[in-house]
């Protein structure tokens, strides 16, 4: 009997490259697979543990299908699977948690360990060696296409609970990549960003991040090359080359500062310095105009002063940074940073935040206004309300108004400006 299956993705962008992949395997078989917000027979769910807000949207996720569709399996699988199993088989209906080393083969699963009484539970060790991924993670929904080269992490920052979640750090074989890039272009994205946990590290044989790159903007048909978060002290400065000279590569860096502070970096056992950090950041804007650079930054992480944290203000308004994703720090289990004294209190946590997230605001907004009057060239991917958005190689959100159908297509663009400091408008040219 046929059975239908939708899927959700919680968290990051490796998430939504596994999930993607994960939706092409149930095809071909005995599964309809529907979109998202259908009620189906089997509902999977990729979580997310990176932070307490990832474990509390999987319960209120599994409580909405619940109420919507009392009747359908549910399968948790991925990072909070994985440490968590415990506790996510005892929600209703969930007959399957899988965890990160098994759930790329979740179809072969449901498909024979039908639901049953008790869950199904794999929570099986993480291999370390490199993987290969067999099924295109082709995304019918996005121009944008998410390659997976990478998985796990060697690093034990003290906050972060991903090296217990997706283990030890592996990276894809080269021509498996090359491969599946050549699919993604077959099938008709014309962008593709790299992912993984700390893609930098990358490492097949005599082959590293650079090889990659390089490999993939040569790749045919292929307009845009994005790299998504990538840590400070594995970025090859030979990026830099590429990203200018206008290749397929994009001008847009993500790079996770977590804080401002030397002493606070020191206590989350990250790798490099506010001094290290700064270099890099100014050396990159000024090889690579009109560089989009975006950053993360935990704030509340134990410890943090407001002497520390007046430190990531004041460095985060200097540094030539477009945008930040500001996180409050939650305890996570297994990381080491919970065991520490000098928890911040959670309303000086969410005032920082505060604080952080409007700067954020403000130099995205002064970014944006560069670019008025500017011609960019701008990859279209959806409507809304009658205007097309889609985004530069820059990462500049552009909305046009047009009655053609604009999906996936590349076009010159002259912008106009920004009403709301996210988006710009602009008039196809
Ligand atoms: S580099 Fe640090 S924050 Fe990033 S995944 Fe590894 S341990 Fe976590």
């Amino acid at each position: 009997m046929t059975r239908s299956v939708s899927f959700h993705t919680l968290g990051c962008r490796l998430n939504q490259a596994e999930t993607a992949a994960i939706t092409r395997s149930f095809e071909g078989r005995d599964f309809d697979v529907v979109a998202t917000d259908t009620d189906a027979d089997i509902v999977v769910v990729n979580t997310c543990t990176v932070t307490e807000n990832g474990d509390a949207d999987t319960r209120r996720l599994v409580n909405r299908i619940n109420r919507r569709n009392p009747g359908a399996r549910i399968a948790l699988i991925g990072c909070q699977a994985q440490v968590q199993a415990a506790t996510l088989r005892q929600m209703p209906n969930v007959s399957w948690v899988v965890g990160n080393a098994r759930k790329m083969a979740l179809a072969d699963i449901v498909e024979s360990a039908a639901a049953a009484d008790r869950p199904f539970v794999d929570t099986s060790e993480i291999p370390t060696e490199s993987f290969t991924s067999p099924t295109a993670a082709v995304d019918y929904r996005h121009a944008r296409a998410n390659l997976k080269i990478q998985d796990g992490c060697d690093f034990y920052c003290f906050f972060c609970v991903i090296p217990y979640t997706r283990g030890h750090a592996r990276s894809r074989q080269f021509d498996d990549l090359l491969r599946e890039a050549a699919d993604l272009v077959e099938a008709g994205h014309r962008e593709i960003v790299l992912t993984g946990v700390n893609i930098g590290t990358y490492e097949d044989g005599s082959k590293a991040f650079l090889d990659v790159v390089d490999a993939l903007i040569a790749q045919p048909g292929l307009d845009r090359l994005r790299i998504s978060s990538i840590e400070p002290t594995t970025i090859p400065a030979g990026l830099f080359g590429p990203m200018a000279a206008g290749t397929a590569l994009c001008r847009h860096l993500h790079i996770p500062l977590q804080s401002g502070s030397d002493e606070v970096l020191y206590q989350m056992n990250r790798r490099y310095s506010i001094s290290q950090y700064r270099e890099f950041v100014e050396l990159a804007c000024q090889s690579v105009p009109d560089l989009c650079l975006g950053t993360d930054v935990i704030v509340g992480y134990p410890g943090e002063s407001d002497a520390h944290f007046d430190q990531t203000v004041e460095l985060l308004r200097h540094l030539p940074l477009t945008y930040f994703h500001v996180f409050s720090y939650s305890e996570r289990q297994r990381a080491k940073s919970r065991l520490f004294a000098d928890q911040v209190e959670r309303p000086t946590i969410a005032a920082r935040s505060r604080v952080l997230r409007e700067l954020s605001n403000r130099k995205r907004q002064l970014f944006l206004e560069r670019f008025s009057g500017r011609e960019v060239t701008v990859l279209f991917e959806q409507e809304k309300r009658e205007r097309w958005t889609g985004l530069t190689d820059n990462y500049i959100r552009v909305s046009v108004a047009s009655e053609r159908d604009l999906t996936n297509r590349l076009l010159p663009v002259r912008l106009e400006g920004s009403d709301d400091g996210s988006c710009m408008t602009g008039v196809l040219l």
